[in-house]
Formats: C-alpha cells, structure tokens, sequence
C-alpha cells in the first residue's frame, strides 16, 4: 500500500492513556495499557507480549460504536495502519486494498475523486475501515458486506495472518464472523471490489425525497445529498456525544408484524432481506414519549429517538440505566426487544 506499511517498528504503548476523545460518546475513560499499531509487521509481537502478560485485549478505531468504561483493563490496541492502494481493476469490477486505520470517511470521497462510485450512500459514517466489516455497516439502503472483497487479519489463535473470503465473513444486519467472535480477530487490511457497472440507489425515503426531481443523479450528487441528510438528523460528536443509532431495527416475524399494524396503524416498518419485517426502532421509541428525555447527564436526542447522548458528564452505567429503560417500555408497549449497537467493552 501507498503508506503506512512500510513502517516496521518497535509499538508505541502508553500506560495509562486517556481515551476521551478516542470515544464518540466523550466518556471520561482511559486505557489501562495503549499500543498505537501503525504496520502489520507489529502485530504478532504485541500479540506474544499480552499473552505473556496474560492481559485482556481488545481494538480500538475510531471510538464511535462503543460505551467504554471508566478504566479499559489489560491492553487496547489502538488501529492506525493508514493506507490504500488500487490493486487490480478489469471491465467488471476494481479491487481496492486498504488499510484498517483509514477513515472511513475519507475513503469513501477518496473512491469518488478517482472514480470508483458505489459507496456514496455510506459518506460521513465515522470511523476506520478496519472497523467497517465487524457490524457490516450500512445507511441509506447499502450494506458495506456487498462491496467486500476480503478482510485481512490477525487470527490471535492461530497467531497467523489470515485472509478471510467474503463468505466467511458471514455478513447480515449489522452482524458479521468478527462480531460474533470478539477478542479473536485484529482486522488490518479490507480488500473493496467496486463493480464497473454503477446506478444511483436512491429507493430509501429520505434520498427518494431529495432526488423527486432528479431521477438520474451523480455519484456526487448522491455523496451530497447523504451528507447534508445526516448533518441535518444527526448530532455531530464533537458536539454532543454519541454513538450514531443505539439500537438496532428488531426483525420481527410477519405475523407479528400484522398483529402490531393492526393495533398501531402508524407502525414505521421496511421489508427485510430474508422476508420478514424490520421495525423502525426510533419510531418505537418515539411512541413511548422518550424522544428528547433526559435521565441526569444522558438523555434521547430530540430529533431522533434511536440517538442516546450523552449531555456532558455521562458514564457507561448512566447510558445503559437509560437504555435498559427504554428496551422495558418498548417491551411493555410493542411486545418487541431492543438489541443494543454500540459495542459495550
Ligand atoms: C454520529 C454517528 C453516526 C453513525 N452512523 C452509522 C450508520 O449510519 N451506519 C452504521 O453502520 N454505523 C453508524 N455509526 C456507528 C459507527 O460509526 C460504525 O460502527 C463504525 O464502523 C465504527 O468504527 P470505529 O472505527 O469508530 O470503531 P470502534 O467504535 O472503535 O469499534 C467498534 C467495534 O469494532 C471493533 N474494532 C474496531 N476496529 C477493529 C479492527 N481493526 N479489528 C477488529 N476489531 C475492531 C472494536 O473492538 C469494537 O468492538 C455511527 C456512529 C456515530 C457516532
């Protein structure tokens, strides 16, 4: 890749380092032992040293899909492999390797400067590539599992390198292998396939809005739109801390959901993939009067019902007494369960 690995060193680690602003919820944490991994090549001494240790571990990107508590014990590796580089590109299609420390972001308006549409409905969603696979991220009716190509990573059992398929990365809503095997895997490089082929996706109602009078945008013009739509539903971190959407949109069996149209005619609601119905869990929320409550220093965002914030002085325990809250009344209401996003560590 263009940089970022070439660098062979020996790691950086810094007890006792302060995570505030690594964490998009701005909670007062630390970490216990730091390692700042900057090439691949200084993974598997890191590695023997916790095992040695004995030390838990676990990776951090960018901070914005975890709650961390007060104090993060044993070692955080911090992702920082920078880094992208095409590597192959035919008629069909065109391979993109990248490194787990870029941002996301970034990389998503990198792909359209060098005209490699396909993943402008994903703009500002934070964080890094490497954390990109683990709960196969998604907005606007695109999920990132559709333009994976293979994840590299550090498999801490084996203590090998390992290239996983497509396939085995079993990719479903906001689910993947990496998040239902956390502690196992340090996901260092995500190889991207971009199809040749490109049409705008603009189905999901807010971009279906904002193009009614154009129904053949750009790329960039999709890239755009997406953007002032979030910037507009979606408070900045740097603002008031946040997570993006707390809990996921539950998938309920089409005979509930029947029975829930029934009683509640608004009932927001969208097809899923494998045939059942997927619940807009904000609206839920909405219903149950939690949208711009406060609970001491956390609270619900006041436009939109599935962002829990944290007003300033918020812990871990204060976000999730809210959340459990909320998963009570919504039970209570709908007879559904709420399944938290955010990575507790
Ligand atoms: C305002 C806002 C909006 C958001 N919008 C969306 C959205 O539209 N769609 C969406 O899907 N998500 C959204 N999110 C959530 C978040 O941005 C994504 O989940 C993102 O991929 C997290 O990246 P990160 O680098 O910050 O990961 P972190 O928060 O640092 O980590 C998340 C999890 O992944 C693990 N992890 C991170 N990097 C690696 C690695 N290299 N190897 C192995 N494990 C790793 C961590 O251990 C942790 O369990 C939003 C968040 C915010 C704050």
């Amino acid at each position: 890749m263009n940089s970022g690995q070439n660098a062979s060193s020996h790691p950086k680690s810094s007890p006792n380092l302060d995570l505030q602003d690594r964490n998009t919820f701005g909670f007062d944490a630390s970490a216990e032992l730091a390692y700042e991994i900057t090439a691949t090549d200084q993974i598997s001494g890191i590695m023997q040293e916790i095992a040695e240790k004995q030390l838990t571990w676990r990776v951090l990107g960018g901070g914005s899909n975890v709650i961390l508590p007060k104090v993060l014990p044993g070692a955080t590796l911090l992702m920082n492999i920078t880094g992208q580089q095409i590597i192959t590109a035919d008629a069909s299609s065109t391979l993109i390797a990248v490194g787990g420390g870029v941002n996301w972001h970034e990389f998503v308006a990198w792909t359209l400067e060098n005209d490699l549409p396909g993943l402008e409905n994903l703009a500002l969603i934070p964080g890094t590539v490497g954390a990109a696979p683990i709960q196969n991220i998604g907005a606007y009716g695109v999920e990132i599992g559709e333009y994976i190509d293979s994840v590299e990573a550090f498999d801490s059992k084996s203590h090998a390198f390992v290239t996983l398929t497509k396939d085995a990365c079993q990719f479903a809503y906001r689910d993947s292998y990496f998040k239902k095997n956390p502690h196992h895997y340090i996901v260092t490089k995500v190889v991207f396939k971009i199809p040749k082929l490109w049409h705008a996706r603009i189905h999901y109602a807010d971009l279906a809005k904002q193009f009614s009078k154009n129904s053949s945008p750009s790329s960039e013009d999709v890239f755009l739109a997406v953007c002032k739509i979030r910037t507009h539903k979606l408070p900045d971190p740097k603002v008031i801390g946040n997570a993006g959407s707390f809990f996921q949109n539950p998938i309920v069996p089409n005979e509930q959901y029947e029975t829930l149209l029934q009683k509640h005619p608004g009932l927001v609601s969208y097809p899923d993939a494998a045939g059942k119905r997927k619940l807009a869990a904000g609206w839920l929320i909405d219903q149950c009067g939690f949208k711009g409550r406060r609970m001491g220093d956390v609270g619900v965002y006041e436009k939109q019902a599935l962002v829990l914030v944290n007003h300033g002085n918020g812990t871990a325990e204060d976000i999730l007494g809210l959340a459990k809250c909320i998963q009570d009344k919504v039970r209570k209401e709908f007879g559904v369960s709420l399944d938290i996003e955010p990575n507790i560590l």
